[in-house]
């Protein structure tokens, strides 16, 4: 049941109100219902008052207003946080959905990019001129969230995570300055924004580098019968263990989506698809992704030439907003006989018909950088499973949540240990898995930047007292 936001009074509100220049939202309006609500449909919280920020201006003053009223700070990139730290009861919720400019720089090859902006904004900007960053597979993902957390996808394994592309960022500090960060200046918090999260402050800008991509890539889905799923998933390990970086195949246990590619009868089937990408030149791709053609017998095969931003959002219909979702997540070194065994036994049953059973491959140039190059730790994951647990009916919640515990405990034995932060679903969940060799310094960091945790609804690293 949802909470009951307790009002600010209007004196209260129009103190900042005179220092603020986009909106603020207050209880009770279709407006704040609307910047309230999120990606997961099981979020319904209600902050105490919303700041819609036009600029870096409005940021300074929310945060300095929020500390001066001792109220909590929640921070929204695109919402698609699993664990919806974007909005918490009785927080300021500050909403950078409004800001959403791209400033590409094609000489240079960068681009800035201010926190609203969402994965198909940064690639509708970028391939304009035939370039791209890695980002996430699902185009309505927040940069912000997804920057701050690490960030993969296709493009990971040939240049690296997103913040591995990160060249500098702005970000307003707990005490409501703003500073910039990089290599050279400011390094910790630079390090720390990389792979912490928000837990350092609010970041305003993001520099990226960019790399010439497409604006074509050979790419698309390969389905399989799940009865195949035994044999198709020990061939997929044999060809992955030998991939270039360019090659990027992820697969996917679900039951057939009604897509007009998959023939009508295996429409709510279940099926093993594998996902294949190559982000290089085209002739040499057609060669590269040919071995996972031509296993087995697939009920279909759409791989061919695909522009890249339309490929970057060929995922998203499967994800919708407004669903309820509970997502575990693993990381393996390898793809072992147990493993697979695991994944074909809870394919058998997956609860819902929109639930997902996927597993990235990683590795890559990812793997190339130092453990403590960033705060991201997880340089050693070759594979990355994530259960996207998705229905709707709220009936079900338990049953879906659990089924999800289950598979991913089944999978315990077989996985680092370590945790991909973007996709913890707990509120409160595992730091340690989380930031692994990088803990220790996530601490400093924070005890420099954030002393008394203002910035602590995220996947929070608690400063020293
Ligand atoms: C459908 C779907 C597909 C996904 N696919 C991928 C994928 O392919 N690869 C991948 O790496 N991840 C993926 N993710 C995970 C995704 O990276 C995280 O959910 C991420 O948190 C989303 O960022 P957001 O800005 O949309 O979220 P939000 O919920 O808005 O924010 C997430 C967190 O970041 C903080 N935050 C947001 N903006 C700022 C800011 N400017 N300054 C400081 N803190 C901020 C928030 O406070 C919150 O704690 C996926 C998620 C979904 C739902």
């Amino acid at each position: 049941m949802a909470i009951h936001a307790t009002p600010l009074d209007d004196s209260t509100v129009s103190e900042l109100e005179t220092r603020f220049r986009g909106e603020l939202l207050t209880p009770g309006t279709a407006e704040f219902n609307e910047a309230r609500t999120i990606w997961n449909g099981m979020i319904d919280r209600q902050p105490a008052l919303i700041a819609q920020c036009a600029g870096v201006a409005d940021i300074i003053s929310a945060v300095r207003f929020a500390t001066e009223h001792d109220l909590p700070i929640s921070v929204k990139g695109g919402g698609h946080n699993i664990a919806g730290r974007a909005v918490e009861d009785n927080a300021l919720m500050i909403d950078l959905s409004p800001m959403n400019s791209v400033r590409v720089d094609p000489e240079a090859k960068t681009a800035r990019v201010e926190p609203g902006v969402v994965l198909n904004e940064l690639d509708h900007e970028t391939q304009a001129f035939g370039l791209a960053t890695p980002v996430g597979y699902n185009s309505t993902t927040g940069i912000a969230g997804l920057t701050l957390g690490g960030g993969w996808g296709w493009l990971s394994r040939r240049y690296g995570l997103t913040v591995d592309n990160l060249l500098s960022v702005d970000v307003v500090t707990a005490d409501g300055e703003l500073v910039h960060a990089s290599e050279d200046e400011n390094e910790d918090l630079f390090w720390g924004t990389r792979g912490g999260g928000g837990n350092f402050g609010v970041v305003t800008s993001f520099e990226f580098q960019l790399h010439e991509v497409g604006p074509e890539v050979l790419s698309g889905p390969i389905v399989h019968p799940f009865e195949d799923a035994e044999m198709m998933l020990k061939e997929h390990r044999r060809l992955a263990a030998e991939a270039p970086n360019e090659v990027a195949v992820w697969f996917v246990i679900r039951h057939a989506p009604p897509l007009p590619f998959i023939p009508k009868e295996w429409h709510g089937k279940k099926v093993l698809i594998l996902a294949a990408f190559y982000g290089g030149e085209m002739a040499e791709g057609e060669k590269i992704l040919q071995p996972w053609r031509d296993i087995g017998d697939p009920i279909a095969d759409a791989v061919g030439p695909h522009p890249y931003a339309g490929w970057q959002q060929a995922f998203d219909g499967l994800a919708p907003a407004g669903s309820r979702h509970y997502w575990k997540s693993h990381n393996f070194l390898e793809m072992t006989d147990g493993m697979i065994e695991t994944f074909v036994e809870f394919g058998e049953t997956i609860p819902t018909e929109l639930t997902e059973i996927a597993c990235a491959q990683l590795g890559g140039a990812i793997n190339q950088k130092p453990v403590d190059s960033t705060a991201y730790p997880h340089r050693d994951a070759e594979f990355t499973m994530v259960l996207h647990t998705q229905w709707e009916d709220p009936e079900r919640d338990e049953e879906c949540i659990a089924w999800a515990r289950e598979m991913h405990e089944a999978m315990t034995p077989h996985a680092t240990g370590g945790v991909y932060a973007n996709f913890v679903p707990e509120k409160d969940g595992d730091q340690q898995a989380a930031y692994r060799e990088n803990y220790g310094r996530m601490v400093e960091v924070k005890t420099k930047w954030d002393p008394e945790n203002v910035f602590q609804l995220n996947h929070n690293v608690k400063p020293t007292a």
